[in-house]
């Protein structure tokens, strides 16, 4: 994209309603702009880093085995009536009417439209287990939408539901989304700590709430650092082998990943590198047996032809809410500082000099090369300007062309990550950014 002529509007001014660095930074980047109350549009540098963040949930939750479909926003309050949620629900459920007078709601979550998906199609034992999710658009009138993006009434959510017919299978479902999710906060560049949540009335352990640590977060967190090198990549954990999935499970439950309020910490002094901090809720996974199948009349026949009531679970990631954690994680007094999955673009091209000939025909060619994964800013501004705007928006590369280097074919390469600089041809530019 040429910056001159796409609509990223960076802010040299701190929003005053901004309190903290994600919001301030994602409205002074241009990524987001609010349209009402916990209500954002997205700009074209948020909506690039909104669906890589999805695209590599899509990558994960695909190689796990769950299956992707997409479910509506509007759902019939009938389905929510046989479940019981309809009137428990509450005030953060937005609910509507259409013209014949029919009670509708938009969505907050979908485990009555998959339930109800599932009794029109799923027959026999033989049809299961099944995993489905989706990327859809939430809608919860949270009291105090806060922070941007992080708890906003219409957000992006990945939610899976799981089916299987009892609770040994149930559990490696469980398990399998538990290591799915692991591998996808590790590619998004994020430490990501499985903490035992509270399982209300259904009881149990199964359920474990993802934290990744950042000052602003909301829920207190104590782990041990030796959790951070577990191996669960491909190779080391297969989704295949139920003894991997146990296994995998045994190390990533076992790190003493608490809150002190609400849970013990068994064994905290025996851990060895003790951490502890603030830490942001981006994910959150849920083992609730026949909860809904139950009452909503969800039945399979059974090898002996008897009724089955499949065991369900539910599994959550905050996908927009991910943004605003991401530069959480990743920011400093400048901006944001994207790692390289999720950047909207790989590098910036800062041409100092539009006009020159030399410094053009090296912008445009380094521009035609990226094939749409540079950000060329070829704005007649001053060179400050555009070393500002670039740190704001955290390319992880920065290209930098003045004339000086131009007429010898040099440009300047910069790591935003690390602040690291060096004077090299066009061609070893590209060929570390690429
Ligand atoms: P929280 O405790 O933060 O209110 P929750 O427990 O209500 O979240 P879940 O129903 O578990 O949330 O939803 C799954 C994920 O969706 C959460 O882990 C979080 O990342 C994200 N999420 C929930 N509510 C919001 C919101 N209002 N804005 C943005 N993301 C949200
Ligand atoms: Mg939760």
């Amino acid at each position: 994209m040429r910056l001159s002529r796409s609509l990223v509007p960076t802010l040299k001014e701190t929003p005053a309603e901004a309190q903290i660095a994600s919001h301030r930074l994602m409205l002074r980047a241009g990524l987001v702009r609010q349209t009402s109350a916990g209500i954002y549009a997205w700009l074209p540098a948020g909506w690039r880093v909104l669906q890589n963040i999805a695209q590599i949930v899509r990558e994960e939750q695909d190689a796990s085995g769950a299956q992707e479909v997409l479910m509506p926003t509007i759902q019939s309050a009938d389905l929510w009536r046989q479940s019981g949620r309809f009137d428990a629900y509450g005030p953060e459920m937005l609910r509507l009417k259409d013209r014949h007078d029919r009670d509708m709601l938009y969505g907050p979550t979908n485990e009555e439209m998959i339930t109800d998906l599932l009794r029109q199609s799923v027959k026999s034992y033989r049809e299961l287990p099944q995993n489905l999710y989706h990327i859809q658009w939430k809608f919860r009138d949270e009291v105090r939408p806060r922070f941007g993006v992080m708890r906003g009434r219409e957000f992006l959510m990945k939610d899976a539901y799981s089916f299987d017919l009892d609770h040994a299978g149930a559990v490696v479902a469980y398990r399998k989304m538990m290591l799915a999710y692991m591998r996808t906060f590790r590619r998004l560049g994020v430490q990501a700590i499985p903490m035992a949540a509270d399982t209300g009335p259904i009881g149990g352990d199964l359920s474990h709430e993802f934290i990744i640590l950042a000052e602003t977060g909301e829920s207190q967190v104590y782990y041990d650092a030796a959790f951070e090198r577990i191996d669960y990549s491909a190779g080391a954990v297969s989704y295949e082998s139920e003894a991997d999935l146990a296994r995998f499970y045994e190390t990533m439950t076992t790190p003493y990943a608490a809150t002190d309020e609400k849970h013990d910490i068994t064994a905290w002094a025996k851990v060895a590198e003790k951490r502890g901090g603030r830490g942001i809720e981006v994910g959150h996974i849920f083992y609730f047996g026949t909860k809904y199948s139950e009452p909503m009349g969800l039945r399979v026949a059974g090898p002996d032809g008897s009724q089955v009531v499949p065991h369900m679970g539910s599994y959550g990631i905050g996908v927009s809410r991910l943004v605003g954690a991401l530069i959480e994680a990743h920011h400093d007094e400048a901006g944001i500082k994207w790692p390289d999955s999720v950047a909207p673009w790989k590098a910036a091209i800062l041409n100092l000099k539009v006009g020159d000939a030399a410094c053009d025909a090296i912008c445009e060619g380094i521009y035609a090369k990226m094939a749409g994964n540079a950000l060329y800013d070829d704005r007649s501004d001053r060179a400050g300007a555009k070393f500002a705007d670039a740190d704001l928006m955290g390319h992880p590369w920065q290209i930098v062309v003045g004339p000086r280097g131009a007429a010898n074919g040099m440009v300047e390469l910069k790591r935003r990550a690390t602040g690291e600089r060096a004077e090299l041809s066009v061609e070893a530019a590209l060929a570390k950014v690429l």
